[in-house]
């Protein structure tokens, strides 16, 4: 299970990817969580990203495959691993598929989740999260039992920086002029299958599971 998870900030990524994840057991490897995680650390990486992120700009490409070239080498990688939120443009595409042929493993899937700009704006200004433990809710579809706190470990829930309405907007311009290239990229090496994610968390789920197991079953 080598897969990457593609598509607009917002579109429900980092959820299924969570679930994918636990369910293959593989490990799920989000740039965002990364990056967030050296900024809050306050690392040489996270000082580099921070004014990036803030923007709702592309940390520059180079930091960002540094990043993923060294976790991927980790040896929990080796039965699998599911990539969210990166490639994000074509150098990084390109860098990662180098970095697979080197270690001999090519991806499986790619699995582009896409919903409409206003469902994606309405998504991402309501969506709360808890840095301690990484759970991310949304006020009204997905609200945590007790307003403003995690399931979890009981922390306060916080809005994303990245989350205003204005970062939001620019967040989504920078997706289609740098990552939706990725979507033709990735069909011309016949690696794309496409999900509508405007359906409930439960289903979109169903959809990417039966997808997977349809390459299960061919190979
Ligand atoms: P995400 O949590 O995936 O929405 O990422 C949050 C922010 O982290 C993005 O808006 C970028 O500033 C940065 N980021 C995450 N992944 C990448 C990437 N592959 N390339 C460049 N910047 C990234």
């Amino acid at each position: 299970m080598r897969l990457v998870i593609l598509g607009p900030p917002g579109v429900g990524k980092g959820t299924q990817a969570k679930k994918i994840s636990e369910l293959y057991n593989i490990p799920h490897i989000s740039t965002g969580d990364i990056l967030r995680q050296a900024v809050a650390n306050k690392t040489p990486m996270g000082l580099k990203a921070d004014g990036f992120m803030k923007k709702g700009e592309l940390v520059p490409d180079e930091v960002v495959i540094k990043l993923v070239e060294e976790r991927l080498q980790q040896s929990d990688c080796k039965r699998g691993f599911l990539l969210d939120g990166f490639p994000r443009t074509i150098h990084q595409a390109d860098e990662l598929n180098e970095t697979l042929e080197k270690i001999g493993i090519p991806l499986l899937k790619v699995i582009q989740l896409d919903a409409d700009d206003e469902e994606i704006v309405m998504r991402l200004t309501g969506r709360r999260y808890s840095p301690s433990s990484g759970k991310v809710y949304h006020i009204a579809f997905n609200p945590p039992k007790v307003p403003g706190k995690c399931d979890v470990d009981g922390s306060d829930l916080i809005i994303r920086e990245d989350d205003s309405e204005g970062t939001v907007r620019n967040r989504l311009k920078v997706y289609k002029e740098k990552t939706k290239p990725l979507i033709n990229y990735y069909t011309e090496k016949n690696l794309l299958v496409n999900i509508n994610a405007e359906s409930s968390i439960d289903d979109i789920t169903r959809d990417i599971i039966q997808v997977l197991q349809g390459i299960i079953a061919i190979k």
